[in-house]
């Protein structure tokens, strides 16, 4: 072997030793009945919270406006690939989240790459949850701030970092609502509070509280009575809307600047009309039908939370999205490959997406699971439990 493909095999090696080695799940079919290499398996890690992605009249949408206008943009918005999908796209999305304007961006990866780099330079000071998502962790370091990470929800030491940042030409937090892997809400309206205290923005991103929180499913803001209030809300689309994209939603101002500044946008091919027919009519759908939808998933979750703590499990957060923290990722893999000999696909979250000695298994339930799916992953965990003999998962969360 050369050199460099010596030094692959000796990263892949090191990932392999500590259970971190990752590979694609090769999943056929759609929704939460799927097949995985092979096998039929009911899927408990997808985030199509409201069950939108299988939605037929979002795929007719998407069919109507592919055969109507093709399946590509054809290049970046500010060159060739807006249109009309977009402007109204972008209208009903400020709307419903309570903001003046919105931007669309291709992915959640990209909105927070984009809108982190145009609010911060590098004469500013960003405070950042210790448990914020990885593209916002990554458009922290591309803004060049100064990034100060505070513990998970901790309001006091955020207060800290931004009364030490006086001197800053501008001082920024950002925070999820819903953690993604945690499950749990941010103290949004202390946030709020100490920010403006100290003459800071805030940045929220709602990617897994929207479609759900809120009185119009606009997120946890909205649920506050707190809609409009932070300066930037980022939101996904490929999540409970079950269809792909992004926004950063603000000011009609702060969205024409990031319109002309940010490099993810700009240099950025637009989404193909597909996709966003299909998200306007998933915000058609959360009119109709979301009540509905979001009262599945809550009681969904309710049963399956209460039936893992029955059984022993300490499960995290106060949501759809439910950690099962094992702690080390060798025993997370056993869990995951255990619970898909069951027919139940689980997916182990290890490091670097949550902090070492933190890994889990994140389940995550759907408006399109039945109750019965919720007592079959309940059967299995029971009889896992007892094939294992692990009676009890222990949470373990770093001092
Ligand atoms: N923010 C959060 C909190 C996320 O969990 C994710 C993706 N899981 C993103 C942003 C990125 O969104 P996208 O997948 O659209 O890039």
């Amino acid at each position: 072997m050369n050199d460099f493909a010596q030094q692959l095999r000796e990263e892949l090696d090191e990932l392999h030793a500590s259970g971190r080695y990752r590979t694609l799940p090769m999943l056929a079919g759609g929704g939460v009945r799927r097949r995985l290499a092979g096998q039929d398996v009911l899927v408990f890690c997808s985030n199509d919270y409201l069950g939108l992605a299988t939605e037929p009249v979002l795929a007719e949408a998407s069919n109507q406006a592919t055969t109507a206008l093709g399946t590509g943009a054809g290049g970046a918005r500010l060159i060739s690939g807006n249109g009309e999908l977009y402007a109204a796209l972008e209208q009903e999305l400020a709307a419903w989240c309570g903001y003046e304007a919105a931007l669309c961006f291709s992915t959640g990866y990209l909105a927070n790459m984009g809108v982190l780099t145009v609010l911060a330079g590098a004469d500013d000071v960003i405070a950042s949850d210790a448990l914020n998502h990885a593209s916002i962790i990554d458009g922290c370091r591309l803004s060049r701030a100064e990034v100060r990470v505070y513990p998970h929800g901790d309001v006091t030491a955020l207060a800290g970092i931004l009364r030490a940042a006086s001197g800053a030409r501008r001082r920024l937090v950002v925070t999820e609502s819903l953690f993604s892997m945690d499950g749990d809400i941010a103290p949004l309206a202390a946030i709020l509070d100490v920010a403006r205290q100290h003459d800071a923005l805030v940045v929220v991103d709602e990617a897994h509280a929207l479609g759900v929180y809120g009185s119009h499913g606009g997120g946890v803001l909205q649920a506050l009575g707190l809609g409009g209030h932070a300066d930037a809300l980022v939101g996904t689309m490929g999540k409970a809307m079950g269809s792909a994209g992004a926004f950063v939603a603000g000011s009609r101002l702060l969205v024409d600047v990031l319109l002309n500044k940010a490099r993810s946008f700009i240099f950025n091919t637009g989404l193909p009309p597909g996709v966003l027919a299909a998200s306007l009519a998933a915000l058609g759908m959360l009119r109709t039908d979301g009540v509905l939808r979001r009262e599945r998933l809550l009681e969904h979750a309710r049963r399956l939370r209460y039936g893992l703590g029955e059984l022993g499990f300490t499960v995290g957060g106060e949501s759809y999205i439910l950690p099962v923290i094992l702690g080390d990722s060798q025993l997370t893999l056993t869990w995951r490959d255990a619970l898909l000999e069951e027919g139940l696909f689980v997916q182990a979250i290890r490091p670097p997406t949550v902090p070492v000695g933190t890994s889990r298994l994140r389940l995550t339930v759907s408006a399109a699971h039945g109750a019965a799916d919720i007592d079959c992953a309940l059967e299995v965990f029971s009889r896992v439990l007892r094939r294992l003999g692990i009676v009890r998962a222990i949470p373990q969360l770093p001092p």
